[in-house]
């Protein structure tokens, strides 16, 4: 390709917009454009970027024996209804109507497009187990869309979906596919962990998720030396016995005036922020009912195991009204769960083995002392807490560590979650009726792009991987003017493409410094300069990665290209 063919849309300046690498680079090498917000254009470059990383999920999806099928975005609300998730999932959901009043959604996720294909099209039980696949464009209504590519309204997916005669099918097919996104992902030269994951909105049995590390992840991971790791939000660790194994006191009450939060009550009564025991009162829409979660007065709440517990969905529980909490009969600043009996209390396990706990008195300015699960409250106990980093792994008892990483692709376990309703079924030998046994399997094609550009780039711009650059290689001749430069630069350029290279030859009427920032920019793997060393058949070759530049042979630079691309 000749560079004054090219739509080359870099810009210098960063834009206000953007604030993290990838999202600066995509836009400053003139990959993609916005629309609105959470809503991108791709430019050229950036297309050929987003098509090599689609070819090699292909390839790999392919050679893993599922098939390529595409469906639609939009999806009729009946479906919906039969999965009970219309009304289950949230305001995420792009809901909108025909002129005939009937009502359908943009595709999200397309777990009730492929049960109902899949219970219509594949009759014969020797047809299972199967997995089919597509790469499609998926809407979700993100509450803040940002970060370009990494969390938008409208992104490309890779949604797979495969079902199976049993469990243990399922087991199989499962695996197949955590080891099919290990070679995709290494493919991509990510640096990336593989963590226990919660089951969100899309549910089911068990998951794990790929996480590109990255400090502008929005994921908490969790993880320890012994090889477990988990997201956050699923993430356990073993109890602190802090506090269990001290004999109960008598309760007591104590003026605690205008003491509210944790670090005013602990510092007010001398003692330990341990010590106190944060009460937070929630609204379960789903069942209209208030929830007070107790969890240490150093830790946060794991608001998705509280989800869980309760069987709803994410937004589906919301921190309550200051007239929900006079509803209890208490008070903001002073909750407690001693006397409290129109709420469902939740106790993290830690609150339940502590002993002499201070909580509020459900009164103004007052506290209790030498309060006691079981014997002053009850309520149902688990891990409520969110773990943290040095905490206790529950596998090995070490100390546990956090890192940040970007969910590029998650693996689930459904079981019959959606075949059951949706009655995909199969008859077995005896003659009975079973569901079929689903996996489902995403990987964000264009978040994907970005997490490269986060772990491939330098002050100069991007540094593509050689599979996933937009071109392969680039000649920059000083002065094209010249007629030996022009001459060998074409002479390199014509080789290349004869032995499969994508190359450019930028024959821009522009000054070199200009062109190489471009290059750089955009991020091609090899920039070969054509100077005045042409007549000795000499040039100067730079490769993008490291920036070193060499002074080498016309031949030896064709030959380092051509083996390089040859061994993709
Ligand atoms: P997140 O927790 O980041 O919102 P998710 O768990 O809801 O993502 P999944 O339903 O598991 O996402 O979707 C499969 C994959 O699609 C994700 O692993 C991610 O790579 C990608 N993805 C999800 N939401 C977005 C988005 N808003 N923009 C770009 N890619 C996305
Ligand atoms: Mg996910």
């Amino acid at each position: 390709m000749k560079a004054s063919r090219m739509l080359i849309a870099t810009l210098k300046e960063t834009p206000n917009e953007a604030v993290i690498s990838s999202h600066v680079l995509l836009l400053r090498a003139g990959m993609i454009r916005k629309l609105v917000a959470g809503v991108y254009n791709y430019l050229p470059l950036g297309l050929r970027v987003l098509n090599k990383v689609e070819k090699i999920v292909r390839e790999e999806m392919d050679n893993s024996g599922a098939l390529e099928i595409l469906s639609s975005a939009v999806q009729p609300k009946e479906l919906w209804e039969e999965s009970g998730r219309w009304y289950k999932y949230g305001p995420e959901l792009m809901r909108f109507k025909d002129r005939h009043d009937r009502e359908f959604c943009l595709g999200p996720t397309h777990e009730e497009i492929f049960t109902d294909l899949v219970r219509s099209e594949v009759k014969s039980k020797k047809s299972f187990p199967i997995n089919i696949y597509q790469i499609q464009t998926k809407y979700r209504d993100e509450f803040r869309p940002r970060f370009g590519l990494m969390r938008s309204r409208e992104f490309i997916m890779k949604d797979a979906y495969s079902f199976d005669l049993s469990k243990k099918g399922l087991d199989e097919s499962y695996k197949n596919m955590y080891d099919t996104y290990c070679r995709i992902f290494d493919r991509f030269h990510l640096n990336y962990k593989i963590v226990l994951a919660d089951t969100g909105a899309i549910g089911g049995t068990g998951s794990h998720q790929f996480m590109a590390l990255s400090e502008v992840g929005e994921s908490d991971i969790i993880y320890c030396d012994c090889g477990y790791a988990a997201d956050q939000e699923k993430a356990e660790s073993k109890c602190d016995a802090y506090k269990s194994n001290e004999e109960m006191k008598e309760i007591e009450e104590i003026s605690t005036p205008n003491q509210k939060t944790i670090e005013e009550v602990s510092s007010f009564l001398g003692v330990d922020p341990k010590d106190v025991v944060k009460s937070i009162v929630y609204r379960d829409l789903a069942h209209n009912t208030l929830v007070l979660v107790m969890v240490r007065g150093d830790r946060e709440v794991n608001e998705i195991k509280v989800v869980n517990e309760l069987n709803i969905a994410e937004h589906e529980l919301v921190l309550s009204s200051n007239e929900d909490i006079i509803s209890l009969g208490t008070i903001e600043g002073f909750v407690g769960p001693c006397n409290i009996n129109n709420a469902v209390i939740l106790v993290d396990e830690e609150v339940s083995l502590m002993k002499n706990i201070v909580v509020g008195a459900n009164k103004k300015d007052f506290h209790l002392k030498n309060v006691n699960f079981g014997r002053d409250f009850t309520g149902k106990v688990a891990q409520f807490r969110k773990t943290e980093s040095g905490d206790i792994c529950p596998v090995c008892g070490k100390l546990l560590k956090k890192e940040r990483g970007i969910e590029v692709g998650q693996i689930f376990k459904l079981g019959t979650k959606y075949s059951e309703p949706m009655k995909c079924t199969y008859q077995d030998d005896n003659g009975q009726i079973k569901p079929l046994v689903m996996g489902c399997y995403g990987i964000g094609i264009t978040r994907t792009m970005s997490s490269i550009i986060e772990q491939y780039h330098d002050e100069f711009g991007i540094k593509w991987p050689l599979n996933v650059a937009p071109y392969h290689a680039v000649i920059v001749p000083i002065a094209y003017h010249d007629e030996a430069q022009k001459l060998l630069a074409e002479t390199i350029y014509d080789k290349l493409i004869k032995n499969g290279v994508e190359v450019v030859l930028d024959d821009r009427d522009e000054r070199p410094g200009f062109k190489f920032k471009d290059w750089e920019l955009i991020g091609i793997p090899y920039i070969v300069t054509v100077n005045k060393k042409a007549n000795e058949n000499v040039v100067e070759f730079k490769t993008r990665s490291t920036m070193v530049k060499e002074e080498i042979s016309v031949d030896e630079a064709i030959e380092r290209i051509i083996s390089a691309v040859k061994a993709l």
